[in-house]
């Protein structure tokens, strides 16, 4: 599933409520084409808090996961599919790292480091394996996950 007969890989990707209330979409966008990626598929949804804690669930019994929770329902967010070569890996390197404060000094030009701000509000959202890309896209795209779908048309 994760990769194709041509060799072609899909990853989720996901803009989260800061990046999209920050107005960061176009520029990722920009980013994402000129890396090669192609967006298959996207829709915006206002998530509730069942599917992020249902979304995030391996990070259950972290201190975190209620901020977590709280800020990833904060606000819509924009999933997008990816696609390419080795796509999992090429747009997790393209994020950068899980904390956007120490990605702006190591990874400055990383798309958390142009946007995130912490190691909870980092903007946006790459599957870390096949595996979870797998299961991450078919979460978003096929289940009926519960939460708003936001017309996309609405002004952000
Ligand atoms: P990544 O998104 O890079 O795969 P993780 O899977 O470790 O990172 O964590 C999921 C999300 O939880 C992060 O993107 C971030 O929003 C939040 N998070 C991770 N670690 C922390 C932390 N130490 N404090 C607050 N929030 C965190
Ligand atoms: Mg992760």
């Amino acid at each position: 599933f994760a990769s194709n007969a041509s060799g072609k890989e899909k990853t989720l990707a996901m803009i989260k409520p800061d990046g999209l209330s920050g107005n960061y979409t176009d520029r990722i966008k920009n980013l994402i084409s000129d890396s090669g990626f192609t967006i298959c598929k996207e829709r915006i949804i206002q998530l509730d808090e069942e599917s992020v804690m249902s979304f995030y669930a391996e990070h259950s019994s972290r201190s975190f996961f209620g901020s977590l929770v709280k800020y990833m329902t904060s606000g819509p967010v924009l999933l997008m599919i990816l696609e390419k070569e080795n796509a999992v890996a090429d747009w997790r390197a393209l994020i950068g790292p899980t904390d956007a404060s120490k990605a702006k000094v190591t990874h400055p030009h990383s798309i958390r480091a142009l946007c995130g701000l912490d190691s909870e509000k980092n903007c946006v959202h790459g599957s870390d394996s096949p595996q979870s890309a797998q299961r991450e896209i078919s979460f978003f795209f096929e289940e009926k996950i519960s939460g708003r779908i936001v017309p996309k048309h609405d002004e952000l």
